[in-house]
């Protein structure tokens, strides 16, 4: 299969011109769409929300174009939740899931009425002594051993992870959560990750369901909200096969008839914290051919490096590459594509077949809108690209500066007087 890009390179080459490389692009058309498949896919459950995992693209721009789609927000730390607070986003909108919690990060929580997924049993006494347990309060469920999908293929180790609670010690906490006044509960699990067999979520669901079931019946605490958190995969390699969201959302409603209905428990809401599958197709980091380098094997140097996107650095993650305007060229050469990092894992691409690079070619690698920009640093000195809006009607607005050397230099106290070098 080929993968094509949102952007035409006569596009790329205005907004290029108006903006230096590197940049993120996000696609505002191609968010807003996502997020309407998502919704659609579990329209059958009257309490659907996704809650977009903010960690994945943490613009404020980009949060309220789901936020417009009906989307809350599920925030991992204290300033994902001043993000929130700063676009006017509180109360059930937001999902505070974080882990190792710091008290201060819990208090805005408490303060912004977020619904809070606690991480660690543990962490009941302390937001009890910290601020009180809230009316509605959620636990992460760890089940342990090895998690597999529908045809038996080991999807993840949930028995390796630090996150969530176990079974007993979720049966103790929803009953001391009860006695201390909770009265409303939800349930919580993130057991893989980047999933692309389509069975993830309703296997999921189903393990969700059936401790749902479970809980009513030994603690007699109702569960009303199954939060299947993150985890949906994207097709980063054109021979993946993209997942299908309609058939996901149906394998989850088949096993919510089949076990929640049946308990009584028909009424519970179903979230999703989806970060990846919602943002990551829907942004390209564009980069420009700089440097060419012929020794034992063939470069092309990109003004792009890991510092700017770290997935290929630190997973060796797949991120499709094409040259703009060569579409059709034959993959008639085989570079490594590197970024100037004084690391040798800085390399976008490896053995990579693609057309004759020429100095100038604008680059652009995919699905970078989830966990590409965001996981950004400064090593080298380097610097954070800016990240660009590409809105419904064509125009291109700046949602993020790019990082200056004084941004580098803004946190370094002034030398004391004297010391002369
Ligand atoms: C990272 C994360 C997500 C989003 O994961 P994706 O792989 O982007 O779908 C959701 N919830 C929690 C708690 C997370 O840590």
């Amino acid at each position: 299969m080929t993968k094509t890009t949102f952007v035409t390179k006569e596009q790329l080459e205005a907004i290029a011109a108006e903006f230096p490389t590197p940049f993120h692009l996000y696609d505002e058309k191609g968010i807003r769409e996502t997020a309407r498949a998502l919704n659609r896919a579990f329209a059958w459950n009257g309490g659907f929300c996704e809650y977009f995992a903010v960690k994945a693209t943490p613009n404020p721009h980009i949060m309220k174009i789901l936020a417009q789609e009906g989307c809350g927000m599920d925030c991992s730390s204290l300033t994902e939740l001043m993000l929130c607070e700063k676009i006017g986003i509180a109360g059930s909108n937001i999902m505070f899931s974080s882990n190792e919690t710091p008290d201060r990060d819990f208090l805005l929580a408490v303060k912004l009425g977020a619904y809070i997924n606690l991480d660690d049993f543990t962490h009941i006494e302390i937001l009890d002594k910290l601020a009180g347990i809230p009316k509605t309060i959620f636990c992460r469920y760890n089940p342990g051993g090895e998690f597999k999908g529908e045809s038996g293929h080991v999807m993840d180790t949930p028995a390796d992870a630090k996150y969530g609670f176990t079974k007993e010690q979720l049966i103790e906490g929803y009953k001391i959560l009860r006695d201390k006044g909770a009265e409303r509960f939800g349930i919580h699990a993130f057991l893989a990750s980047n999933t692309k067999t389509g069975d993830y979520y309703p296997v999921l669901a189903r393990t969700l369901f059936e401790t749902v079931v479970e809980i009513k019946e030994k603690v007699g605490v109702e569960i009303g909200f199954v939060n299947l958190s993150g985890g949906v995969g994207i097709a980063y390699h054109p021979d993946d096969t993209p997942n299908n969201i309609q058939a996901i959302g149906r394998g989850v409603e088949k096993c919510f008839n089949e076990i929640m209905v049946p308990a009584g428990l028909g009424n519970a809401a179903v979230f999703t914290e989806l970060g990846r599958f919602v943002l990551a197709p829907n942004g390209c980091l564009v980069t420009r051919a700089i440097r060419e380098k012929h020794i034992h094997k063939e470069y092309i140097g990109v003004d792009a490096c890991a510092a700017n996107l770290m997935r290929p650095a630190i997973y060796g993650a797949y991120h499709h590459i094409t040259v703009a305007g060569k579409e059709n060229a034959p993959n008639s050469h085989k570079y490594d594509v590197v970024g100037g990092l004084c690391e040798n894992n800085d390399k976008f691409a490896v053995d990579r077949a693609l057309p004759k690079i020429d100095t100038g070619d604008l680059l652009i690698i995919h699905d970078t809108g989830a966990h590409g920009f965001s996981m950004g640093y400064n090593y080298n000195g380097k610097l954070r690209s800016a990240e660009l809006l590409l809105k419904e009607d064509g125009s291109v607005k700046m949602i993020r500066r790019a990082e200056t050397p004084e941004d580098y230099f803004a946190t370094l106290q002034t030398l004391p007087a004297g010391m002369g070098v």
